[in-house]
């Protein structure tokens, strides 16, 4: 398949390039689409064709749902049942953003969006270029990461063509994504609202709406043996480079001195800005300063895929702590070194 690419800067001028694009998804293509947190690999999300293609695009297992993404709140009624008053007033304030609301589903939404749970993830995303082409299809857009399954997710159209060349009929070049980790995923179908994935807006401003929130064990530790998780997703390898990752938590000079000490002949590192000339001789990937975690999310999955162009054998990473989004940047970390971590605590 040859895959078409567009790139669009100004929907409102590109009107040409936005109608060839909708036309690939509402006639049953598959469409790299760029968002604000990650690039999506998106498909008409009331065709099963369409939405089967993704998971053998991506190689994804067939039991892990999709995110369905609409235009805004208004289409929430069309594919949810008993939607309750606070994702309403989640979407007044947070959305289009990076929040995935889970509600029950209607019937309508075909079980391979959400293998089989009676439970849909919907959201709308940040991005005026996918806004515009949902509008245009006229259809709500099932979308996962666009990556292979397992890889790190696509923030730029780059990897997404690394990824996807080649499988899709189109990828939308809509610039580098301004979030850089997933949407954070809460299921308002609990009595009390659950984090399932904790992502690009944080939990404290979830809390700041709605009170108690609780956190899903899954977020930062690995399902036992036989547990069921209750996002599909989470019980997959995922974000992993080739080379084994050890995360490294704890106060930042700390670690750096840990990951130091052991250095070997091709060791990768993954550090924040400051930390940058203190690791001679290896391939040292930093994700920004320790104090903004906002850039450590933007930058966090390009780090992870540069190692795989490289001969590393092994990489340490730092991590931030879980305030912010720095939850969602240590849980990538986490999930990419499959839960190896060394723990030095805070303090000198
Ligand atoms: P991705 O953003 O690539 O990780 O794909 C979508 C994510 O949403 C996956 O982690 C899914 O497990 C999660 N998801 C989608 N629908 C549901 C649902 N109904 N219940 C729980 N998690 C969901
Ligand atoms: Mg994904």
């Amino acid at each position: 398949m040859v895959t078409q690419y567009f790139r669009i800067t100004d929907p409102e001028t590109q009107r040409e390039e936005l109608a060839q694009a909708a036309a690939i998804l509402r006639e049953g293509g598959l469409l790299g689409i760029p968002t604000e947190t990650v690039y999506g690999l998106g498909a008409n999300g009331l065709n099963t064709d369409a939405v089967n293609r993704i998971f053998l695009a991506k190689g994804r297992p067939q039991d892990n749902p999709l995110i369905l993404h609409i235009p805004g709140p208004r289409w929430l009624s069309r594919y949810c049942r008993n939607v309750p008053p606070a994702a309403y007033e989640l979407a007044e304030r947070f959305w289009p953003g990076p929040l995935t609301m889970i509600l029950r589903r209607r019937a309508n939404v075909p079980n391979a969006v959400t293998a089989g749970l009676d439970t849909v993830g919907v959201r709308c995303p940040d991005h005026p270029v996918t806004l515009a082409i949902i509008r245009e299809a006229g259809v709500p857009v099932a979308a996962p990461s666009g990556n292979l399954s397992g890889r790190p997710s696509p923030t730029c159209a780059r990897h997404m063509a690394e990824d996807m060349d080649g499988r899709i009929d189109g990828i939308v070049d809509g610039g580098p994504c301004q979030v850089g980790v997933e949407s954070t995923i809460l299921d308002l179908t609990t009595p009390i609202p659950r984090l399932l994935r904790p992502g690009g807006l944080p939990l404290e401003a979830l809390e700041e709406v709605l009170g108690e929130v609780a956190v899903d064990k899954a977020v930062t530790a690995p399902l036992s043996a036989g547990e069921k998780p209750r996002a599909p997703g989470m019980k997959y390898r995922h974000y992993a480079p080739k080379a084994p990752v050890t995360v490294v938590t704890g106060d930042s000079r700390r670690t750096a001195r840990y990951i130091r000490e052991r250095l070997g002949e091709r060791t990768g590192v993954i550090c924040f800005d400051e930390y940058r000339e203190d690791f001679p001789g290896c391939v040292v990937e930093d994700i920004g300063s320790v104090a903004d975690k906002a850039e450590q999310a933007r930058r966090v999955f390009d780090a992870l895929r540069a190692f795989d162009d490289t001969d590393v054998t092994a990489i340490f990473a730092q991590c931030p702590g879980d305030g912010g989004l720095g939850l969602a940047v240590a849980n990538r970390l986490k999930k990419a070194a499959g839960f190896q971590i060394v723990d030095l605590g805070e303090g000198a």
